[in-house]
């Protein structure tokens, strides 16, 4: 580990926070593969510590009047608008990915900031007058309390604006745990706030790793836990939070799959496959990360993608390439061993990636974009999420085939068809038991109004992130029932309430 750069610390309380004897772990820049900062790792104390910041700033900001909490909110956006390149330049400095992709997340991010600032609207509650005979009925929702959002390395601004702002605006206080590997995009996020109005111990930030996990699921003080990251942890985070009595919604991995009939405009597909395999390294839960040809497409098919997939560069993130490193080396070699690994199972390499020229640092975490075709679905390459620039191509022959292989995965994030036959899109949004479905759009990632969220092993607990289920998430149902006596009524009743 490198004692000579700056260790990032956590964010408690409205300021920043390192405790002496912090254990740390290193952040990197993915393409040069140095080490540029340490990032402190939370004990069970330092936990507590934010923990009883967030619950001492809740009864004042949970108190403080929608339109004030808009104001913040709209002051934040502003910000945030204002400044997003700056958050982009930390993001590509240690995720890796391309300039305009992190730029492209923090917009998709920025648009959850703006369906918050309609909170108001989105809070409002129920009247029923007279439902019984002078008897009238509310429901209200109220905040949680603390609430914890625990994010991955892929998405170190989105994900955590997939939640934190709905969760602020319904007026219940944040303890962000984001990945150890690209900590600083939440720090700058903290600062913003404070910049935006937001009171101290509102929003905090706390690094980390299964220590902070752990302590964050644990603590009876934590009422909901939002997470999101790989299919076993998530499992994880959702029994351990449950079991502690918290509400949890935790999203994991995936393995989307892209239909492409043999009507479908193969040019188009193969410039879509192309953006969804390869964007952002293939480091994004929605990549397409299996192409399944159906009928006798599949050769010019390939031959389109790889084309494509040879043509692009891949560098720095700073240098205006098409596509970064991964974010570690650890990851890239993980990677790399299943193209290996594809190729000894019997697939066929058709563009190896390994040998990549990468415009970038000799030590960078390089994989250039990679794809393999006549994959089968008993090859590790197919059956486990591998997260990375690497393209597997199935050939099936009907329609009904491609949607066996989706239906038979335990993941169900996201899927896409390519077609132009409408009645076929139609069956197929119908039938796919996936919760994100994309009809020739890729990456089908909903609106901020909507709710973003897998089936299966893609998602535990019930309620989706950000839209209406994620008001619904970071608040509970209260329903009031009141009778403005005249003076005469009254008298004793021990039978059941019932409406007259
Ligand atoms: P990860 O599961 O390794 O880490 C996610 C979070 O869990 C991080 O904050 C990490 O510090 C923490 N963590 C790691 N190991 C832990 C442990 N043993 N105990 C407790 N906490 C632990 O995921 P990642 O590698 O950072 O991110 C990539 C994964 O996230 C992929 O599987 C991807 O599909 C998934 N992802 C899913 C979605 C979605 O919406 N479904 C979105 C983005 C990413």
């Amino acid at each position: 580990m490198s004692t000579s750069v700056t260790t990032v610390p956590h964010w408690v309380g409205g300021a920043e926070f390192l405790p002496a004897a912090s254990r740390t772990s290193e952040v990197f820049d993915p393409a040069t593969g140095e080490t540029t900062k340490n990032v402190a790792l939370a004990t069970e104390d330092d936990v507590a510590a934010a923990v009883a910041a967030a619950r001492a700033a809740f009864p004042a900001w949970r108190d403080t009047s929608l339109a004030k909490r808009t104001q913040v909110l709209f002051a934040f956006r502003e910000l945030l608008n204002a400044r997003k390149g700056e958050l982009a330049d930390i993001i590509t400095a240690e995720h890796g990915k391309v300039l305009d992709d992190a730029l492209g997340e923090v917009t998709r991010g920025l648009e959850v900031v703006e369906f918050a600032c309609g909170i108001a609207h989105l809070m409002k509650g129920g009247m029923t007058e007279n439902a019984s005979t002078k008897v009238d009925v509310a429901s209200i929702r109220q905040p949680l309390g603390p609430v914890a959002v625990i994010s991955p390395f892929n998405f170190p601004a989105m994900v955590p604006m997939w939640f934190f702002p709905v969760a602020v605006a319904t007026g219940n206080t944040v303890l962000l745990k984001p990945s150890e590997k690209d900590p600083s995009a939440a720090n700058w996020l903290a600062a913003l706030w404070a910049e935006a109005g937001l009171p101290d111990g509102v929003f905090n930030v706390v690094h980390g790793d299964k220590t902070a996990v752990d302590a964050l699921c644990d603590h009876p003080d934590v009422k909901a836990v939002s997470f999101v990251g790989s299919t076993p942890i998530a499992r994880y985070v959702y029994e351990r939070g449950t079991a502690a009595g918290k509400r949890a919604q935790a999203l994991g991995g995936a393995k989307n799959h892209m239909v492409v009939l043999p009507d479908a405009d193969l040019d188009v597909a193969a410039d879509a496959a192309v953006n969804a395999g390869f964007g952002s390294a293939g480091e994004r839960c929605m990549a397409v990360s299996a192409l399944v040809a159906v009928g006798d497409i599949a050769d010019e098919m390939v031959a389109k993608i790889a084309a494509r997939a040879t043509a692009l560069r891949t560098g720095d993130g700073r240098r205006g390439c098409d596509m970064g490193p991964l974010v570690t080396g650890a990851h890239r070699d993980k990677v790399a061993s299943y193209v290996q690994a594809g190729a000894e199972q019997g697939a066929t390499l058709v563009v190896d990636g390994r040998e990549v020229q990468a415009d970038g640092g000799t030590e960078g975490f390089w994989l250039g974009p990679t794809l393999i075709d006549h994959v089968t679905p008993d090859m590790s390459v197919y059956t486990d999420e591998v997260f990375g620039p690497l393209l597997s191509v199935l050939r099936v022959e009907t329609y009904d085939e491609a949607l066996e292989l989706i239906n038979a995965n335990p993941y169900g994030n996201g899927t896409a068809i390519f077609t132009n036959d409408g009645g076929a899109a139609r069956r197929f949004h119908n039938e796919v038991e996936v919760g994100m479905v994309g009809i020739n759009v890729p990456v089908p990632v909903p609106m901020a109004y909507y709710s973003f969220g897998g089936w299966k092993s893609s998602l535990f607990g019930d309620t989706h992130a950000h839209g209406a289920e994620g008001v619904h998430f970071y608040t509970r149902g209260k329903v009031i029932t009141s009778r403005w006596l005249d003076p005469s009524h009254g008298g004793i009743d021990l039978g059941f309430p019932q409406n007259v």
